[in-house]
């Protein structure tokens, strides 16, 4: 199972240069060279089926975000402050696939930029301080972002703020509604927070909950939203994962619940791998920071990303790509349950549109979670072609994000290649290999 040397002098050239923060996917890490489509291509030519990238989500070099963005560098790249009738067109155009109220937006280069951005708008508004998370978290890379990130694993949380456990309804206990008790949590969170000297400033969620583990649960968000609102706190809707129509026909995860934040963060799938990212909000909300505040952000706004943001939007509403994302996902989800009823380490599947959360159990009775057994399935994924990872509080559930372009055939293969790989890991646990 060695490493080819080449790819074993580059793992190593890769230590001496980089930052020791840094880790590679895989025990084998798999050295890509080129992306089409569904498809990556390693450096002897081997092909794989990307049902993980989540930025390249209207496909790995999609010829029309390619043509758009080289004809934008071809003709002008620069900033905000001048006038430019590109990044308006898509401002109206992105609005559109937001309900009322959410009528304004602002542009930065990453995800963390527009969660630090929404935290500063929301304290700004609130005068708290108070923000509520869930529990495995992740927001991004900035120093306020990292606070707010219990899975960044920098240490614990700062007083000011408070991770509660998502909603789960597989591994719920108690006489309250899976909904309502988180909504609770939300509730005391804000309560304890208040106890500390923080005032309430914002609840902030994945709207799909990404690194809890996946949980699309009918009412969660709108129980949560209104009990972060009782407490006197701004949502903050983190749609770094499950936007751009991830889900499916809802197009942004809190809409998939009915649900209306008053802050939505954007990023990944916005440029299919072009840096651009940004905040949607409402004017009453954004009125008095923009008083104070003259936002300026180089790169955010600029010709370039919102060339790429433009054609990415244009596949997706062309080719109706909302819908794809269920047809196919349905396809995906009944190979999945298929697979469920072969393999008893499926212990529950969890998706919305084209994003899937499959946790695995050591055993389907105590649901003890199957770590191992998970880190083992995902690398005999990345040995027969197919690359998935890991979310959730012990990384026992597989975390599978096709892309939006997925055809039927690469949902079939995707369930075929899962299920060679369940095989394969399966027969090691019975030889006894580690
Ligand atoms: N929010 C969520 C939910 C994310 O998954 C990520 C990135 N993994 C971020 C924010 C941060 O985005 P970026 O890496 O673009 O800064």
């Amino acid at each position: 199972d060695a490493l080819d040397p080449s790819s074993r002098a580059l793992v190593e050239r890769r230590m001496n240069t980089l930052g020791t923060s840094y880790r590679l996917f895989y025990r084998r890490p798999v050295q890509i060279v080129r992306g089409l489509g569904t498809r990556l291509y390693d450096a002897e030519g081997r092909e794989y089926l990307d049902a993980y990238n989540n930025v390249a989500s209207v496909g790995h070099c999609n010829p029309a975000v390619v043509a758009a963005v080289t004809e934008q560098l071809n003709t002008l790249a620069t900033h905000s402050r001048y006038l430019q009738d590109g990044i308006v067109e898509y401002s109206e155009r992105l609005l559109q696939t937001f309900p009322e109220p959410l009528n304004r937006v602002m542009y930065t280069n990453s995800g963390s930029e527009a969660n630090d951005l929404a935290l500063r708008v929301a304290r700004h508004h609130t005068g708290g301080t108070g923000i509520v998370v869930t529990s495995e978290a992740y927001h991004g890379t900035t120093a306020s972002c990292a606070e707010v990130s219990p899975s960044d694993g920098g240490g614990g949380l700062p007083g000011h703020v408070i991770a509660v456990d998502p909603p789960n309804p597989y591994r719920h206990e108690g006489d309250t509604s899976v909904v309502d008790a988180f909504a609770a949590r939300v509730t005391r969170a804000f309560e304890t927070l208040r106890e500390r000297g923080h005032q309430p400033a914002a609840l902030l969620v994945d709207t799909i909950f990404s690194s809890d583990g996946v949980f699309p649960v009918d009412g969660a968000l709108q129980a949560a939203f209104a009990a972060a609102r009782a407490a006197g706190a701004l949502v903050i809707a983190d749609e770094v994962q499950p936007g751009f129509a991830r889900v499916g026909t809802p197009f942004w995860g809190f809409a998939r619940d009915n649900a209306v934040p008053d802050l939505v963060t954007l990023g990944k799938p916005m440029g299919n791998g072009v840096p651009v990212a940004g905040m949607v909000a409402n004017t009453e909300i954004l009125e008095a920071f923009g008083r104070d505040v003259p936002y300026f952000n180089t790169f955010g706004g600029s010709s370039v990303p919102v060339a790429a943001a433009a054609a990415v939007l244009d596949e997706i509403e062309q080719r109706r790509l909302f819908e794809n994302a269920e047809t196919v996902g349905a396809v995906v989800r009944a190979g999945m349950e298929e697979l469920a009823g072969r393999f008893p380490e499926i212990g529950d599947i969890r998706s919305a549109g084209l994003y899937f959360g499959v946790e695995l159990v050591a055993d389907p009775e105590t649901r003890e979670p199957a770590t191992a057994f998970a880190a083992d399935l995902i690398n005999a994924c990345r040995d027969g072609g197919l690359l998935i990872s890991v979310c959730g509080p012990t990384s026992s559930t597989l975390k599978i994000r096709p892309m939006l372009t997925y055809t039927r055939a690469d949902a079939e293969l995707l369930v075929e290649r899962l299920g060679d790989a369940l095989e394969v890991v399966r027969r090691q646990a019975k030889a006894g290999v580690a």
